[in-house]
């Protein structure tokens, strides 16, 4: 018996014994805040901010952490046990949880906030033709989000109606402030330089938002390695159209991109292609750093294409 499938009935066993009232998911909060698990720490400051002064919030993934390869903990089982909800991203993101989410569904309120969205606000991944599960990145999108976990709150502590009412207003402003801030400083970006090369595909949703060409040096699960067609197809785009820069994230290792300068310079050895410094895509900065929230790490990101790419 594999450690992961030993996890998995271990959290069945102790969910039927720990919990003899759950057969409904009622819960009898009274005063005390809600236990609130979530994945990213993206969706952990979406509930700190939809469920202030209610919710107590913890993210199994810390800053760094790359959700696409994240193998659960022993840990995890019993912090997700004692969590009254669990919220999750959705769309595969979390690819080797889906066991451990539908355990304690049977159990316990578990989300996939990617739920709030429509069938036509997803996305395809270019390269897999797979849904694209980078929702975070078009800030309109994570309006909806915040609409979704806004309404579970509610629908499990109803008392509190006007505390999450009063939250979401405040935070949609905040994001409502985000997108147009997003936008107008995309904007000062010539249009055919709005290319974004990156080493993930996480940020098609942002192109399409804002207005960038993507390009990926490999598909969207970062646990592929790119081939080495891909990198000289992406090289020779590069020295073509004269895009100068890349940007390396946070949670993606960088030997793609330094084989992709590699090969530009075979190309034409006076082309020099240069970091265009460090974008944060599948996880926070850490908590007391400037990217260490949601609007922090989306400014950072826009502010860091800005510099790198306006003429
Ligand atoms: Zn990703």
């Amino acid at each position: 018996m594999n450690f992961f499938f030993k996890m998995v009935v271990g959290l069945s066993i102790l969910l039927a014994a720990g919990c003899k009232q759950t057969t409904n998911k009622n819960l009898y909060l009274g005063n005390r805040q809600i236990k609130v698990v979530t994945t990213t720490t993206m969706i952990a400051d979406l509930l700190n901010n939809a469920g202030k002064g209610r919710v107590f919030v913890e993210s199994l993934m810390g800053p760094g952490i790359d959700p696409h390869s994240y193998e659960p903990r022993e840990s995890d089982v019993s912090r997700l046990m004692d969590a009254d909800v669990v919220f999750y991203n959705g769309i595969h993101l979390e690819g080797k949880m889906a066991d451990l989410f539908k355990e304690s569904s049977k159990k316990k309120h578990v989300f996939a906030i990617a739920d709030g969205l429509l069938p036509e606000d997803i996305q395809k991944e270019i390269q897999s033709n797979t849904n694209d599960p980078h929702i975070w990145f078009d800030v309109r999108l994570w309006i909806k989000c915040l609409d979704f976990v806004s309404a579970k709150l509610i629908e499990i502590d109803p008392e509190n109606i006007s505390i999450y009412n009063t939250n979401k207003n405040n935070y949609l402003a905040t994001l409502n402030d985000l997108h147009k801030y997003v936008k107008s400083q995309s904007e000062k970006i010539p249009i055919e330089q709005r290319v974004l090369i990156t080493a993930h595909d996480a940020f098609g949703y942002f192109g399409k938002a804002y207005g960038f060409q993507v390009r990926g040096v490999q598909g969207i699960n970062t646990v592929a390695e790119a081939n080495s067609g891909e990198i000289g197809s992406l090289a020779t785009f590069m020295v073509k159209n004269k895009v100068r820069a890349f940007f390396v994230e946070s949670s993606v290792p960088r030997k793609n991109l330094e084989k992709l300068k590699e090969v530009a310079s075979l190309l034409d050895p006076k082309f020099i292609i240069s970091s265009g410094g460090e974008l944060y895509s599948d996880a926070l900065g850490p908590k007391t750093s400037p990217a260490g929230t949601y609007e922090g790490m989306v400014k950072h990101n826009i502010e860091t294409i800005v510099k790198a790419l306006v003429p």
